[in-house]
């Protein structure tokens, strides 16, 4: 077990890390980001950053001497600065499970091959794949770029030959993936936490509803049949164990209109969705992260009140800085801001979860803190 005092490493500086940093040096770590932007989320909480791009061989090896055990809070390190970690010291999750989930090719391959459901879908490496892809998958569809994709960038409706012709080029041309289009009725994800002994702890499963893309709400519990739900928690635990997974893990998934259930993609490194366990259950998923990285036992997962997590995007700004009393002041309201300076349309700023004894309950008092906040100020 590694206990506190240690030294520990993250790659990534974003709002993920931040939280895992806070929970980590609260219980009396040292941890060292590696991110290549400066004052990034993190690396404000961190007892130091590493200011460097992830392929800086000297940065590498620096935190591969000082940490005892090195993570991620972004899937899109380069595969090989994780395997020079894992010279030094422990690297969690591994470098072979993050290349699985780091390129939608390899994540829909391995999910296939393993016998978990997704949307029909063919790779298009080359416009040479366009006809063949297309005619496997139909009409309509969505292309997608194969890395480096988040909050719904990367991606191009299909509803023709020409269209998908028209998408791989607008995407830049590089290997994609060509996906059915699913009439959802819903999305549901799993926040699971793994450890190297094979213990596995699911987190509730939340129901999100997406806009623009962007994740927009979870709601815990889910709002689905208890059957789906099991099956959905089922599902993500079957996928951590084929990928001999170590750390937290999400699995997004879709629900078709026949109450199918879908895997969308994985995220090797706590999620959006899972936000909500900051404030809602006895452990936190970043706490998971930093007791598996460790080795010490994993915490219980149980959801001590029903939650609605709301994200806060730059867009809010509009009118100047919210109002945040509106949130501060309802009671079972909890604030989180990411230190972001920039508040870009469509950028993750924050969070807001409200808590309460019922879903429909948590659902009314976060849309009254969302009228409150995003009224305009007083002249
Ligand atoms: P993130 O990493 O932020 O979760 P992303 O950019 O990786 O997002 P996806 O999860 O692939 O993107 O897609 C974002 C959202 O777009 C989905 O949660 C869903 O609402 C919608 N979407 C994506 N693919 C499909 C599909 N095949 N059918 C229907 N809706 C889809
Ligand atoms: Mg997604």
């Amino acid at each position: 077990m590694i206990l506190p005092g240690a030294t520990l490493g993250l790659l990534g500086g974003g709002q993920l890390g931040r939280m895992f940093t806070a929970v980590a040096r609260t219980r009396g770590y040292e941890v060292l980001v590696l991110d290549p932007v400066p004052a990034s989320p993190a690396a404000q909480f961190a007892s130091e950053h590493l200011c460097a791009s992830y392929d800086d061989e000297a940065a590498i090896e620096q935190l591969g001497r000082r940490c005892a055990a090195v993570t991620i809070e972004f899937e899109n390190v380069p595969a090989g600065a994780l395997e020079r970690l894992a010279a030094h010291c422990e690297v969690r999750p591994g470098a072979a499970a993050v290349a699985v989930c780091q390129a939608r090719i390899e994540e829909k391959g391995f999910l296939q091959s393993s016998g978990f459901a997704t949307a029909r879908h063919a790779p298009v490496r080359t416009a040479d794949d366009l006809d063949r892809a297309l005619d496997h998958v139909g009409t309509p569809a969505l292309m997608k770029i194969s890395r480096l994709g988040y909050d719904g960038k990367g991606q191009a409706p299909v509803n023709d030959r020409a269209g998908a012709a028209a998408a791989f080029a607008a995407l830049g041309g590089g290997p994609c993936i060509i996906e059915q289009r699913i009439d959802l009725a819903t999305e549901v994800s799993v926040v699971l936490a793994r450890g190297a002994d094979g213990a596995v702890v699911p987190f509730p499963v939340g129901e999100n509803t997406h806009r623009n893309g962007i994740l927009d709400t979870t709601v815990v519990p889910a709002q689905v049949p208890a059957a789906l739900a099991e099956q959905a928690t089922r599902m993500a635990c079957d996928i951590a164990a084929a990928l001999d997974y170590v750390g937290v893990l999400a699995v997004e998934f879709f629900v078709d209109r026949d109450g199918r259930l879908l895997v969308n993609e994985l995220a090797p490194r706590p999620h959006n969705s899972g936000h909500y366990t900051l404030d809602a259950c006895l452990v936190s998923q970043f706490e998971q992260q930093l007791r598996a990285l460790c080795g010490l036992p994993l915490g219980e997962p149980e959801l001590v009140r029903s939650a609605v997590m709301v994200n806060i995007l730059g867009d809010l700004w509009q009118g100047g800085e919210p109002s945040w009393e509106a949130v501060l002041a309802e009671p079972g309201a909890r604030l989180h801001l990411y230190g972001k300076r920039d508040p870009r349309p469509g950028r993750k700023m924050g969070h807001y979860t409200c808590l309460a004894d019922s879903a429909g309950q948590a659902r009314d008092r976060a849309r009254r803190v969302w009228q409150a906040l995003s009224r305009p100020p007083a002249a």
